[in-house]
């Protein structure tokens, strides 16, 4: 089989060859049809996270070695199974869960494998879907998505479900209610946008430095796309940048923000247009330090939380939402497996809008 893999940090993806395996167990070998870029995986090939004030996190020690095949947003379709994997059709699709836990502890025993500390995830500890072939450890993690287009529904395991886990800490009773703000109009911000829409909510304010993903934000029925520029939500925040973002909220407080892109700017930006009890979902992990004045969060009760990805049962209720058609699809940019490393290239570039994904004939 061919893989595209991280052979060392912050250098080109490698095209392998290796051998094809053969599924044990319950492992599931397929074929893989399409593979998502995803933002993280520029985290992943840099090798490490931005912790502020002079600190990083190193994926080395987090447990991740190279080669690496990244990919963790796959569809592939069966092609052999180990002898206890039961109940799968070959040559059907199946959309890959892929933040998979140690299956032992309280976490995973919870359903919750996406908070287990000794993960073992596709595309980050384990092999991806940068390549023609993926084991998947057991059928539980794959989800048949019957004759949907693959290309469209493998960012659904990261990108959908983490915008869709977002939003149920949001929680129904506030997006429906109110207009939330997103920090960031990429892949999530654009997936963001249409399952606010898919889930009967009141609407999206888009804050984003770039003003060709603010029109894709607009075309995808923000509300109103701000330009984060003018905030200077990049270099701290312009005097009535809160008040331009309530303003843009029809002047009714802000309850809740979704902050992907996860910056020093943003982050405080946020915490200043919140009203009392509102909410900051913090998902984007472009990193740094935090000085929130601490005694405004118990006065204004605010709840800042931290969202990695998503569970199973929660992808499994995203698929059931999409095959009922409620998501209009979003804009998918198709390139040939072999474009991996072109494609990671561009979307570190900031030049890639809607999601790029790799796909296999
Ligand atoms: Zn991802
Ligand atoms: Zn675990």
């Amino acid at each position: 089989m061919k893989c595209y893999c991280v052979v060392n940090f912050r250098e080109p993806l490698q095209e392998m060859d290796q051998p094809t395996p053969t599924p044990q167990g319950t492992q599931v070998l397929l074929k893989v049809r399409a593979a998502g870029v995803c933002h993280s995986d520029i985290h992943l090939w840099e090798g490490g996270y931005d912790l502020g004030q002079g600190r990083t996190l190193s994926l080395k020690d987090r447990g991740v070695s190279l080669p690496l095949t990244m990919g963790h947003e796959t569809v592939g379709a069966v092609v052999a199974a180990g002898p206890d994997a039961q109940g799968l059709a070959t040559d059907r699709n199946y959309l890959v869960y892929p933040w998979i836990g140690c299956g032992k502890c309280a976490s995973c025993a919870a359903g919750m494998e996406n908070h287990c500390t000794a993960p073992a995830c596709l595309g980050v500890h384990r092999a991806g879907g940068y390549a023609d072939h993926i084991v998947v450890p057991h059928p539980r993690y794959l989800i048949d998505i019957g004759g949907l287009d693959p290309a469209q529904i493998a960012p659904y395991a990261c990108s959908g479900l983490t915008t869709y886990s977002a939003l149920k800490k949001i929680g129904a009773e506030v997006y429906r209610e109110h207009p939330v703000v997103i920090f960031g109009a990429g892949g999530l911000g654009l997936m963001s946008l249409t399952l606010i829409k898919a889930l009967g909510g009141a609407g999206a304010i888009v804050v984003d430095i770039d003003p060709a993903k603010r029109q894709a934000a607009l075309d995808a029925g923000a509300l109103a796309a701000l330009d984060a520029g003018a905030l200077a939500a990049i270099d701290g925040a312009a005097p009535d940048a809160a008040q331009q973002i309530v303003k843009a909220a029809g002047g009714k407080p802000v309850q809740a923000a979704i902050d992907l892109v996860g910056a020093p700017a943003t982050t405080s930006l946020a915490f200043d247009f919140l009203t009392k009890g509102g909410k900051l979902i913090i998902v984007g992990l472009f990193g740094g330090g935090s000085t929130w004045p601490i005694a405004l969060i118990p006065m204004k009760a605010l709840s800042i939380i931290g969202s990695y990805v998503g569970n199973l049962a929660e992808l499994k209720e995203l698929m059931e939402l999409v095959r009922a058609g409620k998501v209009p699809p979003m804009p998918v940019h198709r390139h040939a497996l072999a474009e991996a490393d072109s494609v990671l290239a561009s979307l570190r570039e900031g030049k890639v809008v809607g999601r790029a994904v790799l796909t296999v004939d």
